[in-house]
């Protein structure tokens, strides 16, 4: 008998939760090998509780359904332990479960609990909290400041901000310490990549990767105002590691004094910190259960736009399924 706990975060993103849920309860009843177990959380940091609670009441898999940030919360509370976190995505951004292919598409995603595989990923930690997707100074704890407090969410109001807080903001000077190394920086944004994304399939570190141990950190230098919509469409082409204005290292610990306390970006919720950040990789921190297969059709019409998505037939939406099944 496994013991799977379902978090739910009432409030992260967008999406159906109580559709979710009654699948999930529908689903279940097929896998009579499994007990579960829902926890909807009522404030910040009571999913890492929620999680650490489980883990000690012997709960093998604990799955997070939200968005990056309740992952993040559920992920620490599963550190040092056996058990592994599943993801049912349904926040703005799903940087982690895209990087890991996790279904974005609830019933897949489900269906990847029950019959996935485990998969060891790193974690990130700066100042004793941690990160399991991207962590970032500068103009990302901007942003994710200002996103955060917003009453609405998703990729357009992420777009809003971003364009409004580029007009004011001044990059900031940097001293950074890593691999036996030091230099000074003035960066417009430092981020600290575990995965390749920010989310959105926004590629920040294109080459990193969540198991290696090593964090990749991205410095993306102070670059004139006329070269960022260039530079913002090389994120989406995975190709920004090749600008003039962006610099890619890989390390295990890292050391940054910046020249006041400022914002950090931890999974997308920023918070306020001293001007001396250390970092250091936990490596495999945790185990995330990922999907068996991979299936091209299926999740090559998950990662279209969704104005995209609107194009395909239905038809050819619900075949899809259907001819996985007979292929089983
Ligand atoms: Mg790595």
């Amino acid at each position: 008998m496994k013991k799977v706990a379902f978090i739910l975060n009432p409030i992260s993103g967008t999406g159906r939760k109580k559709v979710i849920l009654d699948y999930i309860k529908e689903e279940s009843s097929f896998y009579p090998d499994y007990q579960i177990e829902f926890y909807s959380t009522k404030c910040v940091g009571d999913a890492s509780v929620a999680a650490r609670d489980f883990v000690e009441n012997g709960y093998d898999i604990i799955v997070a359904i939200g968005g990056d940030g309740t992952v993040n919360e559920v992920a620490e509370g599963l550190i040092g332990s056996n058990a592994q976190l599943g993801i049912i995505p349904v926040g703005s951004g799903n940087g982690l479960a895209r990087h890991l292919s996790i279904p974005l598409n609830y019933q897949r995603a489900v269906d990847a609990i029950f019959n996935g595989r485990p998969q060891f990923i790193d974690a990130g930690k700066i100042n004793g909290k941690v990160f399991f997707c991207t962590a970032g100074i500068g103009f990302d704890a901007v942003v994710g400041e200002k996103f955060n407090n917003s009453g609405s969410r998703g990729l357009m109001t992420y777009v809003e901000f971003c364009t409004k807080e580029y007009v004011k903001y001044r990059p900031e000077k940097y001293m950074i310490a890593m691999n036996g190394s030091r230099f000074e920086t003035k960066a417009f944004l430092i981020t600290f990549a575990n995965s390749s994304q920010w989310g959105n399939n926004a590629f920040i570190a294109p080459d990193a990767n969540i198991s290696d141990g090593m964090m990749d950190i991205v410095v993306w230098k102070e670059a004139p105002r006329a070269t960022m919509p260039l530079l913002t469409a090389e994120l989406f082409l995975k190709t920004l590691k090749y600008s003039q204005f962006v610099d890619t290292y890989r390390c295990k610990e890292l050391l940054i004094i910046r020249e006041k306390e400022g914002l950090v970006q931890f999974d997308g919720e920023s918070v306020m910190m001293g001007n001396e950040l250390s970092l250091s990789v936990l490596h495999k921190a945790v185990q995330v259960i990922v999907p068996k297969d991979w299936r091209p059709l299926p999740q090559i019409i998950d990662m279209l736009p969704q104005y995209l998505k609107d194009m395909v037939p239905q038809q050819w939406k619900e075949f899809v399924p259907k001819l996985k099944d007979m292929v089983k």
